[in-house]
């Protein structure tokens, strides 16, 4: 594995400083606890982690009762805090911690940014990926080899895509937050609320389960946007445990061909 050593984020930085060049090296536990924080595991009220420290030694709390994958993404998150920010206490609820949440300027932002590079560092994921097909059973393949949550995997996925990718999550109640590619054509948005025919409606409101097939579907019923989307989009769509249902949006060479003859 050769790359300039400066390119990496602070984050990859430590990481490689520890000797991690696989996915199965990053002990997040062993590092806190380098860096003088022990880290427990406890059933807590409102807040998804904390973090209490008297300035030299940390104490870092995880919620229990959520899967792997969130509580490695809330101990990065709090390492972040401990690490990066005034070593004071933090309790960082649900909504704070999240890979969705990294697009603002803000302390909260920044420490999911820095997680997100603790779990899936760039320079192990680019070698990964290389030679695979995009798509929502790759961000659980990436999950599983990672041991991150399939959220911030598919998240990672889209950001990384070279092609026109947008990831989206839905509720009952209509969009909660969306990721484009840098490719994405500009203008144009996942609908905010599901159409009936698509796999998510199903997986929200019928209580269908498990992952769909990607399948191509019109355009508008998946977007909206500035002019009418008249482009077929290929859309796979996963149930997430908190009721949530994730799609992962491409314009796949079909939809590109539709979108040329249309045009
Ligand atoms: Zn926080």
């Amino acid at each position: 594995m050769t790359f300039d050593l400066s390119s990496l984020s602070s984050a990859e930085r430590l990481l490689w400083f520890y000797g991690c060049r696989q996915p199965g090296h990053i002990d997040l536990e062993g590092i806190a606890c380098d860096k003088g924080a022990q880290v427990i595991y406890r059933c807590m009220d409102g807040c998804a982690a904390r973090l209490l420290s008297d300035g030299h030694q940390a104490v870092i709390s995880v919620q229990a009762t959520d899967n792997e994958g969130r509580r490695r993404f809330s101990l990065g998150h709090e390492l972040a805090h401990w690490l990066n920010d005034a070593r004071r206490g933090f309790s960082c609820s649900g909504d704070d911690i999240g890979p969705q949440n990294a697009e603002a300027v803000s302390v909260e932002a920044a420490a999911n940014v820095f997680a997100s590079q603790l779990i899936l560092p760039d320079y192990m994921v680019t070698p990964w990926l290389q030679g695979r097909r995009m798509s929502l059973s790759l961000a659980l393949e990436l999950s599983n080899a990672f041991r991150a949550s399939v959220t911030a995997s598919a998240i990672k996925l889209t950001k990384k895509a070279e092609g026109e990718v947008c990831l989206v999550c839905h509720s009952m109640h209509g969009r909660r937050w969306f990721v484009r590619s840098k490719k994405w054509p500009f203008g144009f948005y996942p609908r905010t609320q599901l159409h009936q025919d698509t796999t998510a409606f199903e997986l929200v409101f019928k209580g269908a389960t498990g992952m769909s097939r990607p399948k191509v579907s019109p355009g508008s019923h998946w977007l909206s946007g500035d002019e009418f989307p008249v482009m077929d989009v290929e859309a796979q769509s996963m149930p997430l445990p908190d009721g949530t249902v994730l799609s992962m949006l491409t314009m796949a060479d079909a939809a590109r061909a539709t979108r040329s003859r249309r045009s």
